[in-house]
């Protein structure tokens, strides 16, 4: 069991995400949330390892939240998924989590439709992105999505990413986003390359890790 404290109200969150939290059943912090959110809302870039159903997405949506300004209507967090299953998973975890703040909008762009509808979206303004690489690398191309406002990089399932093909169009992301953005890399497993991915990434990124489950 780790010494530290589970509780959410232990980390610097506003008291109406902490509320919002208790609301929706989030008790206590799982293991990596414990682990990764301390020196997450410190700024720090992290990379984080747990096994699949552990919490990951609360650990890097509560990170971009508090760092998210509400009243600036610029995209100011991008998270890369692998798949649009999964960007839509996303979307939806962080909308319930976002729900405390006021009027935070999230937009999915994710290959496999067309892109019209997402760059109407993106026009009328968007405070976080969630994506697949191919094309939030297109929409940036296109310059349909401008991230010179982020401040938060997240690579959701990097393992998967890296599976499928997409670390260059990661990398070339990366490269389009501020170099003062915090970079956050969620995975499952530890392949080989997500320490090259990180090196091309990351600054200092400190490691956490969780074996067990919870
Ligand atoms: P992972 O990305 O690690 O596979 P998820 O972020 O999808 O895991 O979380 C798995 C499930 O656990 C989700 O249904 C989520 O709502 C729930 N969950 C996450 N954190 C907590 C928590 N602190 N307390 C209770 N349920 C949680
Ligand atoms: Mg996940």
């Amino acid at each position: 069991m780790p010494a530290e404290s589970t509780a959410f109200s232990s980390l610097p969150l506003s008291p109406a995400t902490v509320a919002n939290l208790q609301r929706l059943g989030y008790t206590e912090m799982t293991a990596i949330q414990a682990a990764a959110l301390p020196p997450a809302l410190l700024g720090k870039d992290l990379i984080a390892q747990a096994k699949t159903g552990s919490g990951k997405t609360a650990a890097f949506a509560l990170t971009l939240l508090a760092n998210l300004n509400a009243r600036r209507f610029a995209v100011q967090s991008l998270v890369l998924c692998p798949t649009r299953e999964l960007a839509d998973q996303v979307t939806a975890e962080v909308r319930r989590l976002a729900r405390a703040e006021d009027n935070i909008k999230v937009v999915t762009v994710t290959g496999g439709v067309p892109s019209r509808g997402q760059i109407a979206t993106l026009e009328h303004g968007a405070h976080i992105v969630v994506g697949t690489p191919g094309r939030v690398l297109d929409l940036l191309d296109r310059g349909n999505l401008q991230l010179d406002a982020l401040n938060t990089l997240v690579l959701d399932e990097a393992d998967r990413m890296l599976d499928m093909g997409f670390a260059d169009d990661v990398v070339k992301v990366g490269m389009q986003c501020p170099s003062t953005r915090q970079t956050l890399l969620f995975s499952a497993t530890f392949p080989d390359g997500i320490m090259k991915l990180a090196a091309r990434f990351m600054r200092d990124p400190v490691t956490v890790k969780v074996e067990s489950q919870h």
